[in-house]
């Protein structure tokens, strides 16, 4: 039997996907997320489908948000024997339920095709065309989700308490805080998930904690300083405007949860101001059209800006030229629309997704703008460009990268280093022992633990993945 409270770092320790965290206690055992590793799907398959420990033995799953480095291998833990609940706020529960869904079914409409094809040429080569997970493995995980309501405390096995505070991420998103009580002693735990920022369109900011004895903190961007929202806004404004006089096109690639809505939410205010000229704009990924109905069903995660805006009788997720693409054959023929238009479709780091389909014709054309949006995952063809890649292969066939790349970070959904600074001083009148510096590459990893020995000068580390701590 254990005899310490322990901490394992099962992903997401000097890199930023796989996010998996377990607390072991004498008398219970479970984790923070259980999300999947990113990048190259072919490389991370085998890293994705194996744990290092029995996940029959783990008695609950604490989830902070809908996207999948931190949700993704739930089904995974799931057909391995996971039985206990998953504790996730409702609008958590709404997006996974769709999200994790949506991955089984492309997972084994690849599968099926990529079976057919093995039939058909004749190779000694033998590869293993089983999806991920399945849309059972996905609608078992499903009815293990428990909702749990923001800033209400909620006690769990093995002498935990429970609470979700707002993270203004994205819809639902939570900073989790646990209070784990062992040998009479409250240890108070928490991990920030991903921490989003102030003034994100549409959710309520961040609600920091102000206090923790051991915090996991995320590192996405701590050695970077985003560009203001409002001058990324600029920036968009005078693509769109430049687009419609050269009658061209803006592809965006955007995760369908999330960073759509923000867009839509965006486009809909430069709409309405007449900020810019009326443009056709296309979300052309079911995916995000089911999320953005979603977003609309929780209101209850807005902010105060979003519902004077509803009650000014505008409906902040909708404008004049916005359009649905839903079948194959639709994306197909918008693929073939001339300009000036919009399209945004997925997936956000273009390692699949419609988005291909529309790089595919347009990405030789010197008028078509790339807009990158979001983080690139290093393995991924969002990377590749980024770094600067003049050829990639679509489809099988050379591509020449002639068009205008161009990247907004302001719309990104994680806190910068200011930000990161901002939150970690929140912590001051009650520093923890010890904070672990999680969710980013090893050089924003080690930059978080300057900035925590800095601000909080308390024990900070970048674990790796494996690493365990014993915490009290
Ligand atoms: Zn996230």
């Amino acid at each position: 039997m254990l005899q310490e409270l322990e901490l394992t770092i099962h992903g997401a320790g000097q890199t930023v996907t796989g996010s998996m965290f377990q607390i072991q206690t004498k008398t219970t055992s479970f984790l923070f997320d259980c999300g999947l590793f990113q990048g190259n799907p072919a490389e991370q398959a085998h890293r994705n489908r194996t744990f290092s420990f029995d996940p029959s033995t783990i008695d609950y799953v604490i989830l902070s948000h809908a996207h999948l480095d931190h949700c993704g291998r739930l089904p995974l833990l799931v057909r391995a024997g996971f039985r206990g609940p998953i504790y996730a706020n409702h609008a958590t529960a709404d997006l996974c339920d769709l999200l994790l869904r949506d991955v089984a079914e492309s997972e084994e409409e690849d599968a099926t095709r990529a079976r057919s094809r093995q039939r058909t040429i004749k190779s000694d080569h033998i590869f293993d065309p089983e999806p991920l997970f399945s849309v059972r493995d996905a609608e078992q995980t499903i009815q293990q989700f428990r909702r749990v309501k923001y800033n209400s405390k909620k006690a769990l096995p093995g002498n935990v308490t429970l609470c979700f505070r707002d993270a203004g991420h994205i819809l639902g998103s939570s900073i989790v805080e646990t209070w784990v009580e062992e040998r009479g002693k409250v240890v108070h735990i928490v991990d920030t998930g991903d921490i989003g920022r102030k003034n994100t369109p549409l959710i309520r900011d961040p609600d920091y904690p102000s206090a923790a004895t051991y915090l996991l903190c995320e590192s996405t961007y701590a050695n970077r300083i985003h560009e203001p929202l409002s001058k990324t806004i600029k920036r968009f404004e005078q693509v769109i405007i430049k687009a419609n006089r050269h009658r061209s096109h803006i592809l965006v690639p955007a995760f369908a949860i999330g960073r759509t809505q923000a867009l839509i939410y965006a486009l809909n205010c430069l709409v309405e101001n007449s900020r810019v000229p009326i443009i056709p704009v296309a979300i052309d990924s079911p995916l995000a059209i089911r999320a953005t109905e979603i977003f609309k069903r929780h209101k209850e995660c807005f902010d105060e800006e979003t519902w004077n805006l509803i009650k000014s009788g505008d409906a902040p997720l909708d404008f004049k030229g916005l359009q649905y693409i839903e079948s194959h054959e639709d994306s197909d023929r918008l693929s073939q629309q001339n300009g000036p238009i919009l399209i945004v479709a997925g997936s956000g780091m273009m390692n699949g997704g419609r988005i291909l389909r529309h790089l595919y014709r347009r990405i030789e054309d010197q008028k078509t703008h790339l807009m990158i949006i979001g983080f690139q995952a290093p393995g991924t063809l969002g990377h590749r460009i980024i770094q600067g890649a003049r050829k990639v292969t679509l489809y099988g066939r050379k591509r020449r990268v002639r068009a205008r790349i161009e990247q907004l970070y302001g719309f990104s959904a994680h806190a910068d280093k200011p930000e990161l600074k901002s939150f970690l001083t929140s912590l001051r009148e009650n520093t923890p022992q010890h904070v672990f510096c999680i969710h980013g590459s090893p050089s924003a990893c080690r930059g978080l633990t300057r900035l925590v020995k800095k601000h909080l000068r308390c024990l900070a580390t970048a674990p790796e993945i494996g690493q365990r701590f014993v915490l009290a």
